[in-house]
Parts: structure tokens; C-alpha cells; sequence
């Protein structure tokens, strides 16, 4: 069992039920670190009253208030996320959403810290950076990503050599079953219903267009060392089977439970061993399992993520930012949902490939993306 909890994204989804896995556990927090100075980040300060506070992009007001009721234990900035992400011997938690995410994790690798990783864009968008440090101090990253956590299990005890192929379930997302034609006026509020999970707003809309899976295909390639050749992904709207792993024998392993984030949140904490996870007894009687192919036609990203991702060198973190901006786009109604995907393509094919050597590089090319995003999103409205 882990000393300490370092949580980043601590307001997130992530976070939130990070803290719940604490509680249970009785494991304590010794930072935690949110985008804004919001009120659920006060009332954590007071529920974990020996925590340090971290406002990653504070207001002067949130500023203010914080240090007058904190104190000493609130520091602010993208610099103190690293700084916490950094404290010894802790596991950093981080729920980061989005590329921002990144140099938190690249701080906990090098300060030797196991990482569970939920932030995805960690590895896709900077997976040479933070495999490169990973390399550098051995520090363990754990998947917090369902799909990943299970892959990580099923691989427990087996040579990678005798891997065929890991096959990661979707769910297909809200808009499963529906054309192209279909897909043109849905709304925001449409595609933020995910079906089976209970996420943070762009993951849900991630979901819906697909990008998530296709994210999570170049997050498996860096986190597995696989080429995408042996990475498939079988849609399952049910979201019991949280993936599978093929062997050279014909053998399959697969991982099942209910779809709740508690259960990879507290393997990442309780690696190597296992604690009693609190929930209901997990009953197969009575549940339909179904798996179909995705499809890919109406589904553009899933077919783009691989083709990103074997492009390499920047342009998964290009993807990851062009979708970004995006996806914030058509939450303020600014971009269609189909939309999406057509913006990502285009800054792709806009930028040219090159090589990631520092989180330096990784942010370079994740704001140019942007605003190359930007503008092909105004230039359409
Ligand atoms: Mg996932």
C-alpha cells in the first residue's frame, strides 16, 4: 500500500472518485491540485486538512481567497503541479484533462513516482518524452484508462513475445447504430449522454465521435510497446468486458466488470497486490454481452487515429490538440459535431511531422495545432 496520494485534476471526474478509493483505503492525500480555484477545491482543502492546495491557473480574486483560507498550504501555477507531481515517494494520481497534463507526469516519472495515468494525452501526445524519462528512473506507470488497466492485467505474467494482439473495447458511445446523415444536427447535449460511463464532458464527447478510442489505440501503442498492426478494437456496447488480449496460442484474456472508474483508480494505487474494492458482488447471470465492428465509414476518427499514430513523431499530438479545440468549438455551438473530426484532419494534413525530444517541443507543437484549429474553425462559421 502506498504512503501517499498526490491527485491531480482533483475537481475532475478522476479525482473525485480518486478520493473515494482514499477514503476507503485510508490511504492519505498529501496534494492536491485543480485547474481553478473553484468551491469544490475550498471543500477539499477542508475535508483533507493536511493536504497542499495547488490552483494550476487561478484568478487574482481565487488568489486571494484561497491564501486567506489556506494559507501557507496553497500554491499556484502550472509550476507547483509539477512541483506536487514531484514529492517523494508518493503516487501521483493524475486527472488532468487534456495536453496540459503532461509535464505533470513527466515531473512524477523523474521524481521517480509511480504515475497512474489517467491524462491519455500524456502518452499521446508526448509518449516519446515520457517513455524517455520512464527509461531514465524506472518509475511505473499504471494505467488509469478502463481499457488500459485491463489490457495491464491481462498481460500480467505473460512475455510480451507470445502477445498476438490486444483488441480495446468501445462502448460505440451514445450515437451508435447512427449514419453519417444522422450525425449532422445532433447537439451538444446529445453527445455529452454517454450511454454506459460517467465521464467528464470531453471525454464524453471523445466518445461519441470516436476520438477517445482512437486516442486510447496510440496511448496502447506507447503504453505496450505494440505496433498498431496488433492493436484492434471491437465495439461492445455493454461495457463489461474492458478489453482483451490475444496470444500466439488462440488464446483470449479479457477483463470484465462493471464499468466503474474506482476499479482501475485503485489497482494503480494498490499495485501490485489488490484491496477489497467496496462494491456490489459482480453477477454475469442475466447480462447480454454483444460485440460488433466499429464502423468506420461514418466514424472517421477511429481509421485517422491509426493513421496519426503510425505518422509518429508529432503528429499524434497534433490530433490530440486539433481535437481539443474542436470539440470546445461545438460545446459553444461553433462547429458542427461532424465538424470535429474534419477540423482534426485538416490541421493534421496542415502541420508537418516532426520530432519530440522535450515537453518543450510537445507544447510547441500542441499550440501551433491550436491555432491552426482556431482558424479553420472561424473560417468556417
Ligand atoms: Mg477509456
Amino acid at each position: 500500500m502506498p504512503a501517499e496520494l498526490v491527485v491531480l485534476g482533483a475537481t475532475g471526474s478522476i479525482g473525485t472518485q480518486t478520493f473515494e478509493v482514499a477514503r476507503r483505503l485510508d490511504i492519505p492525500v498529501v496534494a492536491i491540485a485543480a485547474r481553478g480555484g473553484s468551491e469544490e477545491l475550498f471543500n477539499l482543502g477542508l475535508t483533507w486538512p493536511d493536504a497542499k492546495l495547488v490552483v494550476a491557473a487561478a484568478t487574482d480574486d481565487e488568489r486571494v481567497r484561497f491564501t486567506d483560507a489556506f494559507g501557507k498550504r496553497v500554491s499556484f501555477g502550472p509550476e507547483s503541479v509539477q512541483e506536487v507531481a514531484a514529492t517523494r515517494e508518493s503516487v501521483v494520481i493524475n486527472g488532468i484533462v487534456g495536453s496540459v497534463g503532461l509535464a505533470a507526469s513527466v515531473a512524477a516519472i523523474e521524481a521517480g513516482n509511480r504515475l497512474g495515468l489517467a491524462n491519455k494525452e500524456s502518452l499521446v501526445a508526448g509518449g516519446p518524452v515520457l517513455l524517455a524519462a520512464r527509461a531514465r528512473t524506472g518509475a511505473e506507470i499504471i494505467p488509469v484508462d478502463s481499457e488500459h488497466s485491463a489490457i495491464y492485467q491481462c498481460l500480467k505474467g505473460e512475455r510480451a513475445s507470445d502477445v498476438a494482439r490486444i483488441v480495446l473495447t468501445a462502448s460505440g458511445g451514445p450515437f451508435l447504430g447512427r449514419s453519417q446523415r444522422e450525425l449532422e444536427t445532433v447537439t451538444p447535449a446529445e453527445a455529452l449522454a454517454h450511454p454506459t460511463w460517467d465521464m467528464g464532458k470531453r471525454i464524453s464527447i471523445d466518445s461519441a465521435t470516436l476520438v477517445n478510442k482512437g486516442l486510447e489505440v496510440i496511448e496502447a501503442h506507447f503504453l505496450f510497446d505494440l505496433p498498431f498492426e496488433q492493436i484492434d478494437v471491437v465495439v461492445h456496447p455493454q461495457s463489461i468486458v474492458h478489453s482483451l488480449v490475444e496470444f500466439v496460442d488462440g488464446s483470449s484474456k479479457a477483463h470484465l466488470g462493471e464499468p466503474d472508474m474506482r476499479i482501475p483508480i485503485q489497482y494503480a494505487v494498490t499495485f501490485p497486490h489488490r484491496s477489497p474494492g467496496g462494491l456490489a458482488p459482480f453477477e454475469l447471470g442475466g447480462k447480454t454481452l454483444t460485440f460488433l465492428e466499429p464502423d468506420r465509414a461514418t466514424f472517421r476518427a477511429l481509421d485517422l487515429a491509426y493513421e496519426v499514430g503510425k505518422m509518429g513523431g508529432s503528429s499524434p499530438a497534433v490530433f490530440n490538440a486539433a481535437d481539443e479545440v474542436a470539440v470546445q468549438a461545438f460545446l459553444e455551438g461553433r462547429l458542427s459535431f461532424l465538424g470535429i473530426v474534419d477540423v482534426i484532419e485538416l490541421t493534421v494534413s496542415r502541420m508537418p511531422t516532426v520530432n519530440l525530444e522535450s515537453v518543450a517541443d510537445v507544447l510547441a507543437v500542441d499550440a501551433e495545432a491550436r491555432s491552426v484549429a482556431d482558424q479553420l474553425i472561424s473560417r468556417a462559421c
